[in-house]
């Protein structure tokens, strides 16, 4: 098989949160193929500082700080983006957050919160750029979920909530939008090392379970999501659509 069915030379990526974390090593892989990339995260320096890094290893990077939870932001940036760089080919829904307590004092503020940035902006943003991707017939939409798609765990009701959705709307964007030749699809991580699970690497009860729970024994590396984004995001997937590919160490399919 020939590498060429990767290779994303001449393709623009916008993806979501890729000041850090995932989304910045996905970033990385995506450049690596051969995309451009638009940075994204709230804090400017840090996407300034993201793209700048990837421009050092010779992409082509731009910052786009903007909140994805804003609907006026997102209009505006996307309003920006098609000025300065034109249509946007692969969308990776990936910024998220996280609020950790038990559900039963979770404030109706924390739940919006959370369902705003992991679930709503999913929406948002996807149903901006997919209007370019139908007139265009052409579209790559990778929406990262979660081993939290198929699992309930204590103290993260909301995250788990907004999680599984995002798994369900990817197969509603598939729904409507697989006939335009766009394909939606999940990449779901499993326990990964970034600043959001810090306190739980950091947590030894915690650590010790997490190894002994995932087939793998070890937490996964945010450089280990680039492959599968690779793949949804090329010429390779052309008929995968609302599937989620969850990178987990086994973690989903062994009890
Ligand atoms: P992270 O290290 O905390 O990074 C989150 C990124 O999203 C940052 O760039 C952050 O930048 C950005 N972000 C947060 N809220 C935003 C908003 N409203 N608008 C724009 N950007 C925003 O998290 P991560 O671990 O890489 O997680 C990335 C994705 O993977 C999330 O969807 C998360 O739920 C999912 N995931 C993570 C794990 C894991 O184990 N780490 C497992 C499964 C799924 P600013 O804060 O500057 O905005």
């Amino acid at each position: 098989m020939s590498t060429a069915l990767f290779d994303l030379t001449g393709r623009t990526a916008l993806v979501t949160g890729s000041s850090r974390g995932i989304g910045r090593d996905i970033a990385g892989t995506l450049a690596a193929a051969g995309a451009r990339i638009l940075v994204n995260g709230r804090d400017a320096a840090a996407v300034d500082e993201a793209a700048a890094a990837l421009r050092s290893g010779g992409a082509d990077a731009r910052s786009y700080p903007f909140d994805v939870s804003d609907e006026a932001a997102i209009d505006a940036a996307l309003a920006a983006i098609d000025r300065e760089v034109g249509p946007i080919d692969i969308l990776v829904n990936n910024a998220g957050i996280q609020r950790r307590m038990p559900m039963t004092e979770v404030p109706l503020e924390t739940w919006a919160e959370v369902l705003q940035t992991n679930l709503t902006a999913v929406f948002l943003v996807a149903r901006a750029v997919a209007r370019g991707m139908i007139e265009r017939r052409a579209g790559k939409i990778i929406n990262i979920c979660s081993v939290q798609s198929e699992l309930g765990r204590p103290t993260i009701g909301p995250y788990t909530a907004s999680k599984g959705a995002v798994k369900m709307l990817t197969k509603a964007m598939c729904a409507e939008w697989a006939q335009y030749n766009i394909q939606a699809n999940g990449l779901g991580p499993g326990y990964i090392a970034t600043d959001m699970t810090k306190a739980l690497r950091e947590d030894a009860k915690f650590d010790a379970w997490l190894r002994a729970r995932t087939p793998s024994g070890r937490w996964g590396q945010p450089e280990e999501l680039g492959g599968a984004a690779v793949f949804l995001a090329s010429r390779a997937s052309d008929f995968v659509n609302g599937q989620v590919i969850y990178v987990d160490g086994g973690l989903l399919s062994v009890v």
